[in-house]
């Protein structure tokens, strides 16, 4: 069964409720929104929702990751202030996401749309509580989830609250773009498929690399990820970065004919210690007294080259200790590079590989910028998402 997205669903004098990703980054005194991206994705959605005649737009999200009970430092009142701007509307937040004033709420005429606040705020949404979950769906005609970068969790806002829709759940336009893109990369990719993983644990991306090797014309491996592979072949490491256990699973990967198609650094910018000055080494092995901490200059000429010729290109993951300008270069050219691979999809999933791209000021060249880093991980694994085969069949625990 295909999942409905929401141009198939009739709004007209109905109350919506949408799980959105408002999970923004916060700082200051008073809090203030850092970067309002993931909000700004959810305009198209919201909007489609009333124009298309709803009666009342109940929104939900989490922020951070708070203990149980209210705390200020979570609210997701800089959210609804910010939205009130964007939309020109007023947003009534709730005290709670289960405040018995809610129901008052949805009877008011003056206001359309609600903003619950932070669904964490209650321990009951992690653990897909069906009361919980029966208590969100009472609020509402309709439900809607565009929340993608939550899809992977079976929390009571993106699971269990489809029990309640068996006819009326959506996808939202978020998830949308997201769920095609996905399937651009992993279901009919335009060959060469490059593939390009960095990041800091093998253990994390295991699966990842299995799902990818079969399907990709090469894996580019980049970052801490890349010595537990180059140990396993045989040269030395120095103090980077390297679990036991990573090396063991890179061994595994290495044996398998698959492994051909994996390219691993031969050079890289290497210090004493995180804090230490980048030093250029030019060959595979690292100095015993040396930690790696980007690819080198030949490495990334031979991913920069590689990334030319694909026609569809994957990157999660950054290169280096990217956050220290003097190892970002790595993740920087491998940004522009898919920026420049003009004829090629290119998409990027994960939070450090998206800031990259970010820092590097060519986001818009980019084809999709996934706002799930997790999501999207498990997405290329399984091909699938709870939340989203909940959208498509309703469950039934
Ligand atoms: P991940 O969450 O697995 O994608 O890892 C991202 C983190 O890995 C970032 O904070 C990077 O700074 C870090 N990282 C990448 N390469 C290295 C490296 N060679 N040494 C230490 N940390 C690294």
């Amino acid at each position: 069964m295909a999942i409905k997205y929401i141009d198939q669903a009739d709004f007209k004098d109905k109350k919506v409720i949408a799980r959105f990703d408002f999970n923004v980054p916060l700082s200051g005194a008073p809090l203030t929104i850092d970067d309002t991206t993931r909000i700004d994705l959810a305009i198209p959605t919201i909007r489609k929702i009333l124009t298309g005649g709803a009666k009342k737009l109940v929104m939900m999200s989490h922020l951070g990751r708070p203990k149980a009970g209210k705390d200020k430092r979570f609210s997701l009142e800089p959210v609804a202030s910010y939205l009130a701007e964007r939309l020109h509307e007023e947003i009534l937040l709730t005290e709670s996401a289960t405040d018995s004033a809610i129901k008052t709420m949805l009877g008011l005429s003056t206001n359309r749309i609600i903003l619950l606040e932070n669904l964490r705020f209650h321990p009951q949404e992690k653990a897909n509580d069906p009361e919980f979950a029966r208590t969100l769906a009472s609020y509402a005609d309709i439900y809607v989830n565009d929340a993608f970068g939550t899809c992977h969790r079976k929390h009571a806002s993106t699971y269990g609250i489809n029990t309640y829709f068996p006819q009326d759940a959506y996808g939202g336009m978020l998830l949308a773009r997201e769920v095609t893109a996905l399937a651009k990369v992993v279901e009919r990719p335009q060959m060469p498929l490059v593939a390009i993983l960095g990041g800091a644990k093998v253990q994390d991306k295991i699966k990842i690399i299995e799902k990818l090797l079969p399907i990709v014309s090469q894996l580019l491996i980049g970052g801490a990820m890349a010595y537990p592979f180059l140990k396993a072949q045989g040269y030395t490491v120095g103090k980077s970065l390297c679990d036991d256990g990573d090396v063991k699973l890179a061994k595994g990967i290495l044996m398998d004919t698959t492994a051909r198609k994996i390219s691993l650094p031969t050079d890289h910018l290497v210090a004493t210690s995180i804090h230490g000055d980048a030093v250029s080494i030019t060959e595979k092995n690292i100095p015993d007294d040396m930690m790696g901490l980007d690819i080198g200059e030949v490495t990334v000429a031979n991913y920069v080259n590689l990334i030319s010729k694909a026609k569809t290109v994957l990157w999660n993951g950054p290169m280096g200790l990217f956050e220290k300008p003097c190892f970002a270069h790595g993740s920087m050219e491998i940004a522009k590079a898919m920026a420049h691979a003009s004829d090629a999809f290119t998409l990027v999933g994960g939070g450090d590989s998206v800031s990259a791209v970010k820092r590097s000021g060519k986001g818009d060249l980019i084809s999709h910028i996934s706002t799930g880093g997790g999501a999207s991980l498990e997405y290329i694994e399984d091909g699938e998402l709870p939340g989203i085969q909940a959208l498509k069949f309703g469950i039934n625990e």
